[in-house]
């Protein structure tokens, strides 16, 4: 918003030394996230997905067009509304709460109390700053409470929160504090390691580097308990 009011009250020629500009920028770059939760506008889900993929088909046809591509190519004529589909039905489904996969809850009637681990869960999401996919294993622990949930329903919420224009952090973050919530207890923690195509295929072109991300709550951070589950995850494998 305040960018926003800065574009229409800054003359032109004073517009490339704002600092407010220069900054998001940067922090685009950088890959910072500005909060935990998705910043979402009020009016999110006031549209219907079938009016989003009607509205948003001539915006990418546009971008196309303004690339200079022609759309009478007929393998280039279906993409605007193949890519509105696919924003809205797939890659950014799990915007809308809506789409939260159900997580249904089991006594835990072993009385396992150790650490329980699923490691391993492929995940495709896209970057928030340039909309292109980072992408790797996701590693999740808890210790029940009491409660277990299904060992799918995990990889469920991987993917729910990755179906979201992301930053690896908060991803990692969504994922950790959504399942303290859902199995009532402090005692998660996720490991995100992912590529991001960001990095790799544009900018400064590193395809060596992997980025790693982590959350720890309640028991996890006890460097005990962290070791444990590194050395489950084991990510050197
Ligand atoms: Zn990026």
């Amino acid at each position: 918003m305040k960018q926003k009011e800065t574009l229409s009250t800054t003359p032109l020629k004073e517009q490339h030394i704002d600092l407010s500009n220069l900054l998001i920028e940067e922090m685009g770059d950088e890959h910072k996230a500005s909060s935990v939760e998705t910043p979402l506008r009020a009016d999110a889900f006031d549209k219907t997905d079938e009016e989003k993929i009607a509205a948003i088909a001539p915006h990418f046809k546009a971008i196309m067009e303004i690339l200079g591509m022609d759309l009478r190519d007929d393998s280039l004529k279906g993409t605007p509304l193949r890519v509105a589909k696919m924003y809205v039905k797939e890659l950014f489904q799990g915007l809308n709460p809506a789409n939260m996969p159900s997580m249904t809850l089991f006594e835990n009637k072993f009385q396992y109390n150790e650490m329980l681990v699923e490691k391993n869960i492929n995940f495709y999401t896209n970057c928030e700053h340039h909309f292109v996919p980072f992408f790797g294993k996701a590693h999740v622990a808890y210790i029940s409470s009491g409660k277990v949930i299904g060992l799918s329903k995990l990889n469920r919420l991987v993917e729910y929160f990755s179906k979201r224009p992301q930053v690896q952090e908060r991803l990692t973050m969504q994922i950790g504090k959504a399942l303290q919530t859902v199995l009532q207890t402090q005692d998660v923690a996720v490991m995100m390691d992912a590529k991001h195509l960001c990095v790799s295929s544009r900018g400064v072109k590193d395809d060596s580097s992997n980025t790693i991300t982590s959350f720890y709550g309640g028991k996890f951070q006890e460097e005990q308990k962290k070791m444990e589950f590194l050395k489950y995850i084991d990510i050197n494998e």
